[in-house]
């Protein structure tokens, strides 16, 4: 493994900042489960055409390549990953009036907080949420917001007027946001083999002490509904939502709340969640959850379909 990353940085030194390019990096602790082994080799990406560049060079090499946000929707595995790791550190944000353009490794808090110092309004829900915004549309990133004046799902989807995509075969083209054929937990992004490097979000104007406030509910709300993150990593809702049933719901109601394999724990607070209680490994947050799905579908009959990417070798 060691002779792999090495492999790497040489065969991407010409292409590749070297300073930013190592071998054998752990990615535990660039993930919010802190779980996984090491990448052979880590990139980070500091600007759009550095990433779009870095996806290039590796490809060109015939190396394995896959992009990382915030890792806060992957389990990665204990024996890590094969090839190159691309970090997407990118961070430029331009407000245009009501709109704003931004790199996709822009962090959803860092934009969120620069849109409400503008007095616009569209990404406050989302406020809590670990995610870059590559990660974001990725997913379609969405929140049930508790307020009953806004009680119904908001969808990143929402707010997004265009992204502009790095093709697998090398080009780039700009997308509308309703070509990014965004779902429940989806995007084309799952399928297409594209990246995102950029998006613009169409936002409007709103009061800047109001969008405090929504911030301030979700994440009270938040707050008191999940596990914090700073002290039970994890990655959020493990299982898909159940339209009207709830996958939290269900684990509760076979008695699962708190059970624990190993390391890996089901959150007391919200059962959909698994938590690293403590040196927990990849193998043992998989091995529970699949004794969840059996335990699930045996006593009352729903197939729990898998939120979060495992990547890697487990
Ligand atoms: C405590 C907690 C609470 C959460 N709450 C919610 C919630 O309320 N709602 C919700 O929707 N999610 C929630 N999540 C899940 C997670 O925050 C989102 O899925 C988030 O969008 C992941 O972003 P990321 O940058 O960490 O992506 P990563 O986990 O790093 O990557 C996820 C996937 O996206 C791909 N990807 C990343 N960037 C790009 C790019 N630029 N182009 C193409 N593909 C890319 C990666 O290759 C990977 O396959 C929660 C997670 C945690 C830990």
């Amino acid at each position: 493994m060691d002779d792999a990353g090495e492999a790497i940085v040489v065969a991407l030194a010409a292409s590749l900042d070297h300073a930013r390019l190592r071998a054998n990096v752990p990615l535990a602790p660039l993930t919010t489960f802190r779980i996984g082994g090491p990448a052979d080799a880590l990139y980070d990406a500091t600007s759009g055409d550095d990433l779009a560049n870095a996806v290039t060079a590796a490809r060109r090499a015939g190396i394995p390549w896959m992009v990382l946000g915030l890792g806060a929707n992957v389990l990665v595995g204990d024996r890590g990953v094969r090839g190159l790791v691309i970090r997407n550190a990118t961070g430029g944000m331009v407000f245009d009036d009501a709109s704003v353009t931004v790199d996709s490794g822009v962090i959803v808090r860092d934009l969120i907080r620069a849109s409400i110092a503008r007095d616009l309004s569209g990404l406050e829900h989302f406020v809590g949420i670990p995610s870059t915004v590559g990660g974001a549309l990725w997913q379609n990133l969405h929140f049930l917001s508790p307020a009953p004046e806004r009680d119904r799902t908001m969808f990143i989807a929402d707010v997004v007027e265009s992204v502009d995509l790095l093709l697998p075969n090398g080009t780039r083209t700009r997308v509308r946001g309703r070509e990014m054929g965004f779902g429940y937990d989806t995007s084309r992004l799952h399928d297409s083999g594209e990246i995102a490097l950029s998006a613009m979000f169409r936002l409007e104007r709103g009061e800047r002490m109001h969008l405090d406030r929504i911030a301030q509910e979700n994440l009270s709300w938040r707050g008191a509904r999940h596990p914090w993150l700073e002290i039970h990593p994890s990655a959020g809702s493990i299982f898909k939502k159940i339209e009207g049933v709830g996958a939290g719901r269900l684990i509760d109601q076979c008695g699962l709340k708190g059970h624990r394999i190993g390391g890996a724990q089901v959150s007391h607070l919200h059962a959909n969640i698994i938590v690293n209680g403590g040196g927990a490994t990849a193998a043992e947050v998989r091995a529970l959850i699949e004794h969840l799905q059996a335990t699930v579908l045996a006593k009352l009959g729903h197939h729990l379909e898998q939120e979060i990417a495992f990547v890697g070798e487990f």
